[in-house]
């Protein structure tokens, strides 16, 4: 887990002061479905109070379980990619939190990733996102993500609630997953490469090259 300083901030729950890297501890040191987890939790997360823009997946795979540093996998080059991004930049935890849906590995059924925990986001991601008050901008990466933080508001199936990117700014912007499996979906959907992505990227430079004042940085 990563954090750029700590800063004060209320808890809603406790009414107490508490900074930010005493919040991260206790996400860190979180054990809530421990029993349901094929490994001893290790919550996989970057979040800091500086963090403009917010990426929300779905839950760590077992390479990043093992290395601990989320979205180093194939499906993270991809996403680096759609937003035209360097390692150096996404990894920029002052600027860019990244904060999965479920922060724990869920563990593999059949090969396949199982979802994330059910108990987690509601645990962890209001007093996260309340410490994070300078986010301007969340992606939404996959169904879970996209249930959680739009819930009656996402479409009936992903592509639509994708398709109606537009709808959900300026807080949210739906996305696939960048997994290089889903290849046929982008295919399938050629409005994503020629509509959606140029879009994304757009609002993405403008999020990260505004200041805490919304003004542009390299504006006086
Ligand atoms: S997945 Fe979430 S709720 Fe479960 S142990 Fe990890 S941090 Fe806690």
């Amino acid at each position: 887990m990563r954090s750029s300083n700590s800063s004060s901030i209320t808890p809603a729950d406790s009414g107490a002061t508490e900074t930010f890297a005493e919040l991260l501890a206790r996400v860190q040191a979180c054990t809530v479905c421990a029993a349901q987890l094929p490994h001893p939790p290790r919550p996989i997360l970057r979040a800091s109070p500086t963090a403009r823009l917010l990426i929300v997946g779905q839950a760590p795979g077992r390479r990043v379980h093992e290395t601990g540093i989320p979205w180093n996998d194939p499906s993270g080059d991809l996403l680096r990619q759609w937003l035209g991004m360097t390692r150096e930049q996404f990894y920029d935890v002052a600027r860019i939190a990244i904060v999965p849906t479920g922060l724990c590995y869920p563990g593999t059924v059949k090969g396949s990733d199982l979802p994330p925990r059910p108990e987690c986001a509601p645990l962890w991601h209001p007093p996260l996102r309340a410490a994070m008050p300078g986010i301007r901008l969340t992606l939404l990466i996959g169904a879970y993500a996209q249930a959680y933080h739009l819930g009656k508001r996402r479409g009936r199936t992903l592509a639509d609630t994708v398709h109606a990117w537009r709808d959900f700014a300026p807080d949210f912007f739906p996305l696939p997953h960048p997994s290089p499996r889903n290849r046929q979906w982008f295919k399938r959907h050629p409005w994503f490469e020629q509509e959606l992505l140029p879009a994304l990227r757009e609002r993405v430079g403008a999020v990260l090259a505004t200041g805490d004042n919304g003004n542009l940085n390299n504006q006086a």
